[in-house]
């Protein structure tokens, strides 16, 4: 019944977005509206979604990746939400994506906002297929503060609900040495596996989620491409094809020493 009800709304939304084009959205103002539009910082889109950027031009707004999907995880932001008004996002806390293996809300995009390449893998026949494990809707962070594991509460809730168990989250155990006998059994996120659906998030224990799944480019830093891992073959490629440059040794000792030697404040001004 309560799902009736909400499939009705989101079609309500949907219809008076397509319908009114936007402009005809009672006492809502195009103002009110660019300002939504900015608020992009912290959203999660639909797995698949392009660059944010590129994904507001894209997304015609015309809500069929929210109709498609079965668990109403999706929502088409409406005025209020402080957010692009009209355009598809999902709150974990309140409704996670369920990872559904054929990614309903994906092929019904109409204008490639939701790229099924960025969800596809090649299997051995050669032939792409759907791998929902492939998205990347946030990454997620954890609260060492709040997070009771790391207290010494045994807590694995989140550990338990995410659907790439042991790969996106995995169990580190540590002695305790405040009580002597009681092991810390804390999560650890990974990131690079990680999809950002947000099932750890919906399920943590704590008032205010202790896990969280935010917008990669707000959690993720990057390295830049003058750092090499000399363990990872792809990053061994990219030494074979950089400059051929020579370094003298003294030269390279010298400077080396005057940094250790220079003044914190110096090194600030520079
Ligand atoms: S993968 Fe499934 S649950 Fe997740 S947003 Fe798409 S349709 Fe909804
Ligand atoms: S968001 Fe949470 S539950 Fe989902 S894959 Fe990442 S760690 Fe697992
Ligand atoms: S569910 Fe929340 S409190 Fe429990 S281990 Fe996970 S992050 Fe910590």
């Amino acid at each position: 019944m309560k799902k009736d009800k909400m499939a009705t709304r989101r079609e309500t939304i949907r219809k008076m977005l397509q319908g009114a084009g936007f402009l005809g959205l009672g006492g809502l103002t195009w103002g009110a509206y660019i300002d939504e539009a900015k608020a992009v910082d912290i959203i999660l889109r639909p797995p698949a979604a392009i660059p944010e950027e590129d994904f507001i031009k894209a997304c015609t707004k015309c809500g069929a990746c929210v109709t498609a999907c079965p668990y109403d995880t999706l929502k088409l932001a409406i005025p209020g939400d402080n957010k692009p008004v009209g355009t598809p996002y999902f709150e974990p806390r309140d409704i996670p994506c369920e990872m559904c293996p054929d990614i309903p809300c994906v092929p019904v995009c109409p204008s490639g906002a939701l790229d099924i390449d960025l969800v596809s893998s090649v299997n051995e026949e050669k032939t792409n297929r759907l791998d929902i494990n492939k998205a990347k809707m946030g990454a997620t962070i954890i609260d060492a503060n709040t997070c009771v594991a790391f207290w010494g509460i045994q807590c694995d809730l989140c550990y338990r609900a995410c659907p790439l168990m042991d790969e996106a989250i995995s169990i580190k155990y540590e002695r305790n040495e405040r009580t002597g006998k009681h092991a810390f059994l804390k999560p650890v996120v990974n990131n690079e596996v990680c999809t950002g659906c947000g099932l750890c998030e919906k399920v943590c224990v704590t008032d205010i989620p202790a896990i969280k799944v935010l917008p990669r480019n707000i959690v993720l830093g990057e390295v830049g491409s003058h750092y090499i891992k000399g363990w990872d073959p792809d990053d061994e490629n990219r030494l074979k094809k950089a400059d051929d440059e020579k370094y003298n040794d003294d030269e390279s000792n010298n400077k080396a020493m005057e940094y250790l030697n220079s003044d914190w404040k110096d090194l600030i001004d520079e």
